[in-house]
C-alpha cells in the first residue's frame, strides 16, 4: 500500500478507473449513457439497477463514485425538486413539502447554486396562497400569477422606503 504513495494522483486514478471499468457491470452496460444520465436527473439508484437489469444499486453507486457523478447531480439540485413539484397531482405528497420545494426551486439557479433573492418579502405566505395549478405553472415555466408579482413588487418598494 505505502509503496503506491509515489504514484502521481492522475495515474494512480486512471488505474483505479481501468480496474473499476473491467468489473463494472455499468461500464460495460449497453445503455452506460441512460444510467448515467437518470443518476443525474436523481433517478433512484434502485429503480435504475431494476429498470436495465443490474445487480443492485450498489452497482449503480459504485460507478457513480468512479467518474464522479455524485457531484454532478448535486449541481442538478432543481431535477430533483422538479420531480417534487411534478409528483404534486399524482400522489400524496404534503402541501407544506411542495411550497418548500417551488420555494427551494425558485432560489436555486441552473448551476445548482442557492440565490436568496428576496430577504423582505414572505415568499411562503405567497406560495401558500397559489393555487396547486399557479404551482404547476410555475414549476414548468416560472411563470407567476399577476397577483403575485404584484404583490412582490409592492412589498418590495414598500420595504425600500423604511
Ligand atoms: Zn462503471
Amino acid at each position: 500500500m505505502t509503496s503506491k504513495t509515489s504514484v502521481p494522483r492522475e495515474k494512480a486514478s486512471e488505474i483505479n478507473r481501468g480496474r473499476h471499468e473491467y468489473n463494472c457491470s455499468v461500464c460495460l452496460h449497453a445503455q452506460r449513457e441512460e444510467i448515467e444520465r437518470d443518476f443525474v436527473n436523481w433517478v433512484s439508484p434502485a429503480t435504475t439497477a431494476k429498470q436495465y437489469k443490474l445487480a443492485n444499486r450498489a452497482s449503480v453507486y459504485r460507478h457513480a463514485h468512479a467518474f464522479s457523478l455524485f457531484a454532478k447531480r448535486q449541481r442538478n439540485v432543481r431535477a430533483a425538486l422538479e420531480k417534487i413539484i411534478e409528483r404534486a397531482g399524482e400522489v400524496e405528497v404534503t402541501a407544506p413539502a411542495v411550497v418548500a420545494a417551488v420555494q427551494a426551486y425558485s432560489k436555486i439557479n441552473a448551476a445548482g447554486q442557492w440565490v436568496d433573492r428576496s430577504e423582505h418579502v414572505n415568499l411562503n405566505e405567497l406560495f401558500e396562497r397559489m393555487t396547486m395549478q399557479e404551482l404547476e405553472a410555475y414549476a414548468q415555466s416560472g411563470t407567476l400569477p399577476a397577483w403575485f408579482t404584484a404583490t412582490v413588487g409592492a412589498t418590495a418598494s414598500d420595504s425600500q422606503k423604511e
